[in-house]
């Protein structure tokens, strides 16, 4: 072993991270589920309130949907031996980046390519 990251901490990070979204996801069951729109006992302010109410639910849920792809994507690399380095050049991303992150495809040069 050279430098190398402490793979098995990360891969205890992302299973948490995992639990934690898998766990609001089940509390918010209720909210993100379909409010009953019943227009003959609300009113046109309460019934676009409960409209935003969903659509902040269901962004949410669709946010979480999003992280865990990214952890099951970083846990599949951990299993493959390619976690910690850059998606994109290969690079081994720093481990303090991953402690921050540590379902971070890309080094910082890489990300921030991507996103200009
Ligand atoms: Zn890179």
């Amino acid at each position: 072993m050279d430098d190398s990251i402490d793979i098995a901490a990360f891969r205890d990070l992302l299973l948490a991270r995992e639990r934690t979204l898998i766990d609001e996801e089940m509390s918010g069951e209720d909210s993100a589920g379909t409010v009953e729109l019943d227009q003959t006992r609300l009113g046109r302010l309460s019934r676009m309130d409960a409209m935003q109410a969903q659509q902040m639910a269901k962004a949410s849920s669709r946010r979480r949907q999003l992280e865990r792809g990214r952890i099951a994507a970083a846990l599949r690399r951990i299993d493959e031996g390619e976690f910690g380095y850059c998606l994109s050049c290969g690079e081994l991303i720093p481990a303090q980046r991953l402690t921050i992150d540590p379902a971070v495809p890309q080094c910082v040069g890489c990300a921030s390519r991507s996103e200009a």
